[in-house]
């Protein structure tokens, strides 16, 4: 049964493919892997996960192919409660998957192949939003363009919460970005949404760097182990919300946990920093595991 969902997730998801190696191999070479394993991921997969275990009704918006990968993510996703009768089950595609090669300096080479994701198209998300009223819409960018437009443009969200990741063309998201009620970079996406160049690093630098954005939402700045730095507005003071200090062995995904979560707490109608302080508490807890998805262990 479809009940009215808290939060929608419009994104990837993807069944990813780790092999562990001696080395990083260079182009022409044939190197055996000590060890492989397979991972559920993708931004919007790994969000919809976070939302559900931070409490929310979720529904996820995407694509995967009909094949067993497919069949892997619709069962992690059904363990958590989402509600996926938005998915695509598109014939024309593969699941979308990341090969990731990484040796035990962490060095790594990683090859994406969006596959469905990219078959994901603005009528699903007609679809999946006509006649609802949705609290919370959350988006990322490894689905296609044209489809987050038509995410964001539907009259079902009350608000559309952006997580500009990975950043492609900042010139190709300004057209989305006056659509956007709340925006959460992580820092270099921060830079690349305005000039390039450094991260910033300091409260100072990411205050500058807000003010020079051609948006006049709130903006929330995921700060990794600082934690994050919320802009209610346009030109209001920013709030810090430092991180509590965790045993991180695993970073991979905590924006996705953040993402997820803030969107759950703005759905039960919390203030943008009430919304984030929990989003940063259980995005830090989230490194304490591994895996780019929040774990049922890791409910609050
Ligand atoms: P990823 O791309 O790995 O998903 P990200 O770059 O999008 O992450 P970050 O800014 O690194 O996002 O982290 C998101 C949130 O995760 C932070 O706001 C913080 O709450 C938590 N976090 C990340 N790293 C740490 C850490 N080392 N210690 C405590 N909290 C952390």
């Amino acid at each position: 049964m479809r009940s009215t969902p808290d939060v929608v997730v419009v994104g990837s998801a993807n069944l990813d493919t780790t092999l562990r190696v001696p080395r990083v191999p260079v182009a022409g070479e044939t190197l055996l892997a000590t060890g492989s394993s397979s991972t559920p991921g993708g931004k919007g997969a790994n969000q919809a996960v976070a939302a559900a275990v931070a409490g929310a009704r979720v529904r996820f918006v995407g694509a995967v192919g009909q094949d067993r990968a497919g069949e892997v993510i619709k069962s992690i996703l059904q363990q958590h409660g989402v509600d996926l009768s938005s998915l695509q089950l598109l014939g024309t595609a593969p699941t979308g998957t990341a090969t990731v090669v990484v040796d035990d300096d962490g060095e790594n080479l990683i090859v994406v192949d969006p596959g469905a994701n990219a078959g994901l198209a603005p009528q699903h998300v007609h679809a999946a939003l006509d006649g609802l009223e949705v609290p919370v819409l959350l988006c990322q960018l490894e689905v296609p363009l044209d489809t987050v437009r038509a995410a964001a443009t539907h009259q079902a969200a009350r608000c559309v919460v952006l997580n500009p990741a990975p950043m492609g063309s900042a010139e190709a998201l300004a057209e989305v970005l006056p659509l956007v009620d709340v925006l959460v970079p992580n820092q270099s996406e921060l830079a690349q949404l305005t000039g390039g160049g450094p991260a910033p690093i300091t409260l100072e630098e990411v205050g500058d760097r807000v003010s020079r954005l051609t948006y006049a939402g709130a903006v929330v700045v995921t700060l990794g182990a600082q934690g994050a730095a919320v802009f209610p507005a346009a030109g209001a003071p920013p709030t810090h919300v430092p991180a509590p200090t965790v045993d991180a062995i695993d970073t991979s995904g905590a924006g996705d946990v953040f993402c997820g979560v803030l969107a759950h707490g703005l759905s039960q109608g919390e203030e943008l920093e009430e919304a984030t302080r929990r989003a940063v508490v259980l995005a830090a807890r989230s490194t304490t595991f591994r895996g780019a998805q929040m774990p049922l262990a890791g409910r609050s």
